[in-house]
């Protein structure tokens, strides 16, 4: 027998998280989490699920039945994405404009297939032009993947005008909304997007670990279509869809895997208190938090990493200023102000600091504690 460990309950500290992501949880969330588990084919808990995909298709703005939310996190929204809808042989135009269009790339590959890149710098949205070329370059093409909101470096891309040069060519879209859901403008039916996925844990503050996932129905005919199967077993939409309603035989659900029943709780209520709000308010509310914070940022002499045109208001990169010590700034506002912001990533690390304003996070407060905290630490 091994020593029996003794081990305390794990009490974390109340955060306030402004970084890229997790952000700070609604309390009804994390209240609603709490509420006592049901099986998952409970008819009950069948019927939050059919709420909880009208919510998500408010969120997306989409009447697209594929609708659903991955038991898993952003990447495997993407996974999911990739996976069902890109076959072995294909080609698919990529952009990459930080890390996140570098991933795309890599699940690009991994499904054997080939990535036509489209390369902006870091900061820089993914540009239209470039994209028109690449996708003249290449009529064997049959997707266009792209990140709306690239976290890495908050920038926001032209997702409207992506999409249309896209249909111009016939191509399907694959889009990366983890950190635009519910931060900034998003259409899904308006823009013609195909594929589509969030993540829970940025401007919806909910807890981490699920991904809002929908397949428009062009999307769908290609996943039906494919002459391979899905090489991946839990992420293929057509036997998960038997769980999430349609595609279900009878209309009666099956069992496909146990859906995580809290943290769909969560979910449900986050994007609840979304829809309560409004999805144009919470767009407002975060422009008008992100100018609060850019105004006292400057103020600071802090510099932007992207221009104002295709800046994120939910995720704010500044430089870190010349001779300023990245790590011993971000520990002492963790310690002595229990704030987190984000470090930067890939190319930006150690030149960047990334602060966040996501959800329940983009509120006055704490663009006030970030601001005070920030200025107190770097005049020391
Ligand atoms: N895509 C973007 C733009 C992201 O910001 C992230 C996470 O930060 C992901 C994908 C991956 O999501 P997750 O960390 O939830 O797996």
């Amino acid at each position: 027998m091994l020593p029996v460990p003794t081990i305390n309950p794990f009490t974390p500290p109340r955060r306030t998280l402004m970084g890229p992501g997790p952000s700070d949880v609604y309390p009804e969330v994390l209240a609603a989490q709490s509420k006592p588990t049901i099986g998952h084919l409970d008819p009950l808990f069948v019927g939050m699920m059919d709420e909880l995909k009208s919510l998500i298709q408010y969120a997306f703005q989409t009447k697209n039945e594929m609708t659903l939310a991955v038991s898993a996190p952003g990447s495997a929204g993407m996974e999911t994405c990739f996976v069902n809808l890109v076959e072995p042989g294909e080609t698919v135009i990529v952009c990459r404009n930080g890390v996140f269009g570098e991933r795309m790339r890599q699940n690009v590959e991994r499904v054997g297939a080939t990535a036509v890149v489209v390369d902006n710098d870091w900061g820089e949205p993914v540009c239209p032009q470039k994209v028109a070329q690449a996708l003249a370059d290449n009529p064997q093409a049959k997707f266009l993947a792209f990140v709306h909101a690239e976290t890495s470096t908050g920038a926001l891309s032209d997702a409207k005008t992506l999409c249309q040069l896209a249909r111009q060519h016939d191509c399907l879209t694959i889009v990366d909304a983890v950190t635009s859901l519910g931060g900034v403008e998003l259409r899904v039916d308006d823009w013609g997007i195909d594929a589509i996925y969030s993540g829970s844990q940025k401007c919806l503050s909910c807890v981490p670990g699920l991904s809002p996932v929908s397949f428009s129905p062009k999307a769908v005919e290609k996943l039906s279509q494919r002459a391979t199967p899905v090489q991946s077993w839990f992420l293929d939409q057509s036997l998960v869809m038997g769980y999430w309603g349609s595609g279900s035989v009878g209309g009666k659900r099956s069992y496909h895997h146990t859906a995580p029943v809290n943290a769909l709780y969560a979910l449900h209520e986050s994007l609840r208190l979304l829809a309560n709000e409004g999805l144009e308010q919470a767009w407002q509310r975060h422009q008008q938090m992100h100018q609060t914070l850019k105004t006292g940022l400057e103020k600071m002499g802090l510099t932007f990493v992207v221009d104002e045109a295709s800046r994120l208001p939910q995720l704010n990169a500044v430089y870190i200023p010349d001779g300023v010590d990245d790590g011993a700034v971000r520990t002492q506002l963790l310690e002595n102000y229990n704030l987190e912001i984000g470090a930067g990533l890939g190319a930006l690390a150690g030149k960047a600091w990334r602060i966040g304003l996501m959800g329940f996070g983009a509120r006055r407060e704490n663009v006030a504690l970030c601001l005070r905290a920030l200025e107190e630490v770097l005049a020391q």
